[in-house]
């Protein structure tokens, strides 16, 4: 690494909406990942205040999980020009990471179980319903084997193992894929929806999962291949990112996977 300061702005989608299911965690684990290698971070709130311009702006981009009628309210906010700069950001490759709510509406619609079809920005090929309040929410341990082509091979590379992902479900939707390709197959727990196995999506940089956890401090390479990513695109140059001792982290991975008797990544 050279001894230019690097700079990072992450932006975070509603902070006040999209909060509900601790994936603030994520933001937080790019931020310190970032500053512990001497990086100067940014966190921007991409929310009900901000503009197209604030979206243009930001380096990395984090979406977390929100209960139905919270998903309403932010579609209705990300409306025209700022639908479109999210649009741009993530078809021009800017990273980041969405979970659960999130993907639901970088999709063509989200059906609740109750009320009317939330459209969404149909960024990603994916439609997601909410088979109705009878019906079990999909809630435990997931694990998934990320297989979405450069990702896979990427994450391969920096762990030196297949790229295993463990992480937490919580939501009443199923999603369907279109064209867009899965982020991974599921190992353990249901995903999209329980029948085909997929689990998440992939698209240009944009990683789009049903894993909470939160996924990042949990997976903390995927940080690391979101932060590596979002600089290679700011500074066109390949930026080699100084190893953090990740031992507790890779730890705590291991220990899930034998409990729940998996011995797939170790
Ligand atoms: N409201 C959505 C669902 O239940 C999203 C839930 C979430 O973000 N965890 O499917």
């Amino acid at each position: 690494m050279n001894s230019q300061k690097y700079t990072l702005t992450i932006g975070w989608l509603y902070p006040n909406l999209m909060s509900t299911y601790g994936d603030r965690g994520n933001v937080i684990t790019i931020q310190r990942r970032s500053q512990w290698r001497g990086f100067d971070v940014t966190i921007v709130p991409l929310d009900q205040a901000a503009t197209a311009e604030d979206i243009k702006s930001v380096d990395i981009i984090v979406g977390g999980g929100a209960q139905d009628r919270q998903q309403e309210l932010v579609m209705r906010d990300l409306q025209g020009a700022k639908a479109e700069a999210m649009r741009e950001k993530l078809d021009n490759g800017t990273p980041g990471v969405f979970t659960c709510g999130s993907p639901q509406l970088l999709g063509h619609y989200y059906e609740p179980s109750v009320g009317k079809r939330i459209e969404g920005l149909g960024i990603l090929d994916l439609v997601s319903v909410h088979p109705g309040e009878n019906t079990k929410r999909c809630i435990g341990n997931l694990v998934i084997e990320v297989t979405a082509k450069k990702l896979a091979r990427d994450l391969e590379e920096m762990i030196g193992m297949k790229p295993y992902l463990v992480g937490f479900e919580n939501h009443g939707g199923r999603t369907q894929l279109g064209k867009t390709e899965a982020l991974g197959k599921v190992v353990y727990g249901l995903g999209n929806n329980g029948e085909d196995g997929t689990e998440g999506a992939f698209y240009q940089n944009a990683i789009a999962t049903y894993s909470h956890g939160p996924l990042l401090p949990k997976n903390p390479f995927v940080a690391d291949w979101l932060i590596q990513t979002a600089l290679r695109l700011k500074y066109q140059q390949p930026i080699q990112l100084t190893p953090l001792i990740d031992d507790l982290e890779m730890k705590a991975r291991e220990a899930m996977l034998k409990r729940l008797k998996l011995d797939v990544a170790t």
